[in-house]
């Protein structure tokens, strides 16, 4: 029989995610592009992936959309509510996994999950940018660095130079003003990451959950977080292996269970 080819694609408010994988398990290409829902970064998203796989759009037996931007995206087959395509994507690579922490450009997700990998229950902040990747992305452009450097400067700070301000506008200009002061920028930035793990925390905290927590989205590649919340919560604290691709990965795996159900029908 020929190989069958999935691909989900996770259309966030910043960044369009795509995995595409072959036979129900192995993932043979990914493609991340820092352009979200309404731009052109999810046709780009798509495209990319298929040439990272190196197959043609015709090669794929379906393609699943999930996130904000899931329904409006016009290649898809089928649609999955994000929430489930991220409790499926971590069950699946860790299903001891039962606490899920997804934090995206423009909002926090705890879910926590069965032994199915089912969600069970879930709490969401989409009203305030701090304690988002937003946040994050405010603060590097004030240092004038790439989001993605943040973690290497945590990891040299020597100290930590705590922010009080809570609203991300009040944050940057505290943060603007004690540069100015000539504090020490890695200290600052371990103050930065520890604000979003404050954040996350209360959100763990309301789901009244315990046990180690699972994290993806964006800002589980940022480890300076990671490390701040794994303090805050007293919990081990591990990032999905692919993070930002996690809810992508959800929705091919979904995409190959619709699949492979419909065929059984089909042979019934
Ligand atoms: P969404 O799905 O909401 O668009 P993502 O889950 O893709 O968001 O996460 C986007 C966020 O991830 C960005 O706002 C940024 O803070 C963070 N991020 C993206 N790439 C990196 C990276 N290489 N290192 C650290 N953080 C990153």
């Amino acid at each position: 029989m020929a190989d069958t080819y999935i691909m989900g694609i996770d259309l966030g408010s910043t960044t369009s995610k795509a995995v595409i994988i072959k036979n129900g398990t192995e993932v043979v290409g990914t493609s991340i592009v820092t352009q979200g829902v309404g731009t052109e970064g999810p046709q780009k998203a798509f495209d990319e992936c298929l040439a990272d796989a190196g197959i043609k759009k015709e090669d794929l037996a379906m393609t699943v959309s999930t996130g904000v931007g899931g329904s409006r995206f016009k290649q898809a087959d089928l649609m999955i509510n994000e929430l489930k395509a991220h409790a499926g994507g971590v069950h699946a690579m860790y299903p001891e996994a039962r606490i899920l922490l997804d934090i995206g450009g423009q909002d926090a997700k705890i879910m926590s999950i069965n032994e199915q990998g089912k969600l069970n229950n879930f709490l969401m902040n989409d009203k305030c940018a701090s304690g988002t990747g937003r946040y994050l992305e405010v603060m590097a452009k004030v240092f004038g660095v790439d989001v993605s450097t943040l973690k290497d400067y945590d990891e040299r700070a020597k100290g930590i130079i705590p922010i009080s301000a809570t609203c991300t506008v009040f944050a940057e200009s505290e943060v603007i003003a004690k540069l100015a002061e000539g504090a020490d920028i890695p200290s600052l930035i371990r103050g930065i990451d520890t604000a979003v793990a404050v954040k996350a925390a209360a959100l763990v905290r309301k789901l009244g959950v315990s046990g180690p927590v699972y994290m993806s989205g964006g800002v589980a590649r940022n480890t300076g977080v990671i490390r701040a919340l794994e303090n805050e919560l007293g919990v081990p604290v591990k990032a999905s292996e692919i993070q930002q691709l996690n809810g992508a990965y959800g929705a091919a795996l979904y995409g190959f269970e619709n699949l492979s159900r419909s065929r059984r029908n089909r042979q019934i």
